[in-house]
């Protein structure tokens, strides 16, 4: 994995470490502002009044957020004056060198406490304490205790001591302006501190203290989330404030000034004090990672906000994940409105923020159930994440190819059991880089939570922020911590997916079962090793639609015995696979029943074996893993067991040597011979063969008919679906001739292959395929002739075949046209079919015509006709019934 935002983030801090002198600027009008850029606070008072003047007075206004950014603003040049209300100015100076005053007062405002509207009686408490002489002594001492010049000493964080028992004031500041509200060695500190504490005191209730962004704590009052907020908010010009809650009377006044930042005025200013030190990158650098760090042990705070982060992070990637398995289950069901629902969540979280569902959970969903922030905040995360990571469990679920499905139930699987041994194995690997990607994405996103009252690391950098006023520092720390985070965590899946899933599970050494492999060849038990009449498969009416309606398979009824070896040939699409699928009951059948000698039905599978196409070797497992599974999953056999059946088999096959390998390793030859030995380690009664050779290379086929022939050899039941019809008919004592869905001739192979009884067999045996062409008045010659080039080009046989053939025909329609009777012949019509027999790679040709007519060959007139003496050149055989002429190519 590559992040690059810690070097981003260090560009970011080299190019603003670079400040700009600025020359002392003075003005007491709007008019005197022309051309400065002047930052403010967003939703301020102050910003209306400002923003009101600035296109006609011709300067600029900035919103910002926080003063952090403002400050590094008027630090770097990019703005050249601030809005501050006049005793925070007095803070911020105590802290910063290098401020001064512009215009003192820009105007007054005052500040209010927010009460959530079911909490009249305690703003009317609140009012009635304003009123009070020792209310108003204790703001003016409060004021002067928080409020000092640059070099005095810093004001110590006050313990207050608010009533333990009781009804608890839910309150909630932001703990963002120094002087006001924030926090001061890890305690809250400031004038709205005093003010809270000191009415607390005053109805005798604890305090329940929570941390919140200014508009948090709009909403929250609106909600009632809190009962009360008080953060130096101040009242708009206009007077309004959201009726959703209730407004005490003023606590404090302030009146707002135009501040301004000069580098050679902070010189100056440390010089006096003697806290002057030459700046460079690294002394700059050092003083940040002081002052965020080490300060007022401020490391603390970043501490509680790490782990509060990784705690989050935790419990929403386990929820999320289990949630996200839960979503994929709902997606992939079959019912609609299962799977339907799924979709609409996965598209809804899809397209909301996760700030905006965020803010929804906290404050509607469970506004008054009085759910703290964190666990808002772990079901909002683990809500967001399910949808994305279902969405990833599910493409890698269906990722997976059908046909490892197929082998796990072939095996003798259960559904179940398949889907825990063989699909999430490696759906896990193959979605573990997209997952790690979603866990990444919500570790980021648990920085919004600072939103919703929960101190989180970013909300704890936030704070010592407005605390240090490095802009960019507390940022590149963060960055640095949570890819920290994001690291361990991916590692740590890994490292669990590693133990759940272990790659490589050989416990015995390889050497060692490879040497005892050597000693021992018995890959087949001897108990089925004679062929005799006992019946171990029968079957009877099987019969097959699926849900198109079409049937695949109609009335198969056989019987097969132990020691057979059954070919199964046709043509393609005729059923042959549905045929076996339906023995093993991969495919339900439509009518009939398949029964084995004394088994149950659904213990069939077990009993019998089945080799793929398409190998479908379990992909996640080494070679002797494939053939170990069986026994220890479902004969409960020890794994020392096992490996040591399993090397017997494959070294039968001939693949001892790569036990330890993956399936991707291997050639087709290899992996099919893998296949039978996985089978084998069933030990089946009856092992179902579909094409086994069909993907292989002409190389390979052999090593594995020879495979096949050896447990032919040694008395296997089989059935064989093959198109190697040499194979066939060395290897096995019957063969069934399927077309159409049905069993249409049964035979020895001798039978079959040499004396094929019906018509289809023979055509199918010797390879025929038909050029059918019907000849009828005015038909037409040229169209005739060039179908039946293209019928014959494409067919394996000698370009003399070609042309005998198709001068054969052109002489033979001569002699149909002008012959005996020749306008009736015309008149009555004729087929003419030309055949192409593969086995032989010859021609044929036979032209049908109404036996009512003379024949054509045999008309006296014509013994020495051209036509019929090139005719004889082109055919070894030409003979002529009534109606039918017969002629065989050359
Ligand atoms: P073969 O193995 O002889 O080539 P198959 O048994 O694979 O033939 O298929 C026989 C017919 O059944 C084909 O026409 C095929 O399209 C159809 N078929 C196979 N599987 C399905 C299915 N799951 N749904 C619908 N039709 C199918
Ligand atoms: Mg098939």
């Amino acid at each position: 994995m590559k992040n690059y935002t810690p070097l981003v983030a260090l560009i970011i801090l080299l190019s603003a470490s670079c400040s700009k002198p600025a020359e002392i600027i003075t003005a007491h009008s709007y008019e005197e502002l022309k051309g400065t850029v002047i930052g403010t606070y967003q939703g301020a008072v102050v910003e209306t009044i400002l923003s009101a003047h600035a296109e006609e007075c011709g300067y600029k206004v900035e919103y910002h957020t926080e003063p952090a950014s403002i400050i590094q603003g008027l630090k770097n040049g990019s703005i050249d004056l601030m809005t501050v209300r006049f005793p925070e100015f007095k803070a911020y100076m105590h802290s910063i060198p290098g401020l001064y005053q512009v215009w003192d007062s820009l105007l007054v405002d005052n500040q209010l406490v927010l009460f959530s509207q079911k909490n009249n009686e305690l703003k009317d408490q609140f009012n009635e304490w304003l009123k009070l002489p020792e209310t108003q002594q204790l703001m003016q001492d409060s004021k002067e205790y928080w409020f000092r010049p640059y070099g005095a000493p810093d004001p110590a964080p006050r313990d207050y001591d608010a009533p333990a028992e009781g009804d608890p004031i839910r309150a909630a500041s932001s703990f963002t302006v120094v002087g006001t509200t924030y926090i001061s060695n890890g305690k809250p500190a400031g004038v709205d501190m005093d003010v809270l504490y000191g009415f607390a005191k005053y109805v005798g209730r604890p305090v329940e203290l929570l941390n919140m962004p200014t508009l948090s704590i709009l909403a929250a009052a609106q909600t009632g989330q809190i009962d009360m907020g008080i953060s130096g908010i101040s009242r708009r010009p206009d007077g309004s404030i959201n009726e959703n809650m209730l407004i005490s009377d003023p606590y404090n006044r302030a009146s707002h000034a135009l501040v301004g930042y000069s580098e050679e005025l902070a010189v100056q200013q440390m010089k006096e004090a003697g806290l002057y030190k030459e700046k460079n990158f690294f002394t700059n650098m050092y003083d940040a990672f002081r002052r965020t760090f080490v300060e007022e042990n401020r490391w603390q705070m970043i501490a509680g906000g790490l782990w509060l982060t990784v705690r989050i992070s935790l419990y929403a990637l386990i929820f999320g994940t289990l949630l996200g398995a839960l979503i994929c289950a709902m997606r992939m069901s079959r019912r609609r409105f299962i799977s339907g629902a799924a979709k609409v969540y996965i598209e809804i979280m899809r397209v909301v923020p996760i700030l905006v569902f965020l803010m929804i959970m906290y404050y509607a969903v469970f506004s008054t159930m009085g759910v703290s922030g964190e666990i808002v905040s772990v079901i909002a995360l683990a809500m967001s994440m399910a949808a994305f990571v279902g969405d990833v469990f599910c493409m890698a679920i269906q990722g997976i190819d059908r046909g490892q499905r197929e082998a796990g139930y072939a095996l003798g699987f259960s559904k179940k059991q398949t889907f825990f041994n063989i699909i999430l194995p490696q759906a896990a690997r193959s979605a573990q880089d997209v997952y790690n990607g979603q866990v990444i994405a919500m570790i980021k996103a648990t920085s919004i939570i600072g939103y919703i009252a929960v101190m989180d690391l970013t909300k704890a950098m936030d704070i010592i922020r407005s605390r240090t006023f490095d802009a960019f520092f507390p940022f590149i720390a963060a960055a640095v911590i949570y890819y920290l985070i994001a690291v361990v965590f991916v590692r740590l899946i890994g490292w669990l997916l590693d133990v759940a899933l272990p790659k490589k599970g050989s416990a015995v050494a390889p050497e060692l079962i490879i040497n005892q492999a050597k000693k021992t060849v018995a890959p087949v038990s001897p108990d089925h090793s004679a062929r005799n009449s006992e019946v171990v498969l029968s079957v009877n009416g099987l019969r097959k639609v699926f849900e198109d309606g079409v049937a695949v398979l109609e009335n198969i009824t056989t019987d097969i015995h132990r020691g057979d070896v059954v070919s199964i040939i046709g043509p393609s699409g005729t059923g042959k696979s549905t045929f076996l699928r339906c023995l093993n009951k991969l495919e339900t059948s439509t009518e009939g029943t398949v029964t084995m000698q004394g088994i149950a039905e659904d213990e069939m599978r077990n009993h019998m074996g089945m080799v793929f196409q398409s190998f479908n070797l379990f992909e996640h497992l080494t070679v002797l893993e494939n053939v170990c599974i069986g026994p220890m999953k479902l004969l409960h056999k020890s794994r020392a067991e096992a490996e040591m059946r399993g090397m017997e088999l494959l070294s039968a096959v001939g693949l001892a040597n790569k036990a330890t390998y993956m399936p991707s390793q291997l050639s087709g030859g290899q992996k099919q011979r893998v296949a039978i030995a996985r089978c084998l380690s069933m030990d089946p009664e009856v092992i179902l063969f579909d094409e086994p050779t069909s993907a292989l290379d002409p190389t390979m086929i052999n090593e594995v008919l020879t495979v096949i022939r050896e447990l032919a050899a040694r008395g296997m039941t089989m059935l064989i679906v093959t198109h190697e019809m040499k194979f066939a008919r060395n290897v096995s004592n019957r063969v069934f001739f399927m077309n159409h869905g049905v069993i249409y001739e049964e035979g020895t192979p001798q039978q079959i292959f040499s004396e094929p009884q019906r018509e289809e067999t023979k055509r199918f045996i010797q390879g025929i395929s038909k050029f059918d062409y019907s000849i009828v008045k005015g038909y037409d010659f040229i169209d005739l002739s060039n179908s039946l080039e293209q019928f014959l080009l494409p067919r394996m046989m000698t370009q003399s075949v070609v042309s005998h053939t198709m001068a054969a025909v052109e002489e033979l329609l001569l002699l149909f046209q002008n012959g005996n009777g020749c306008v009736a012949r015309i008149e009555s019509g004729a087929s003419l079919t030309v055949q192409y027999i593969e086995l032989s790679q010859s021609t044929e040709i036979i032209l049908s015509y109404s036996d009512k007519l003379p024949q054509i060959l045999s008309d006296s007139d014509r013994e020495d006709d051209l036509s019929i003496t090139l005719l004889r050149g082109y055919t070894s055989v030409l003979e002529e019934s009534a109606g039918k002429l017969y002629a065989k190519i050359k």
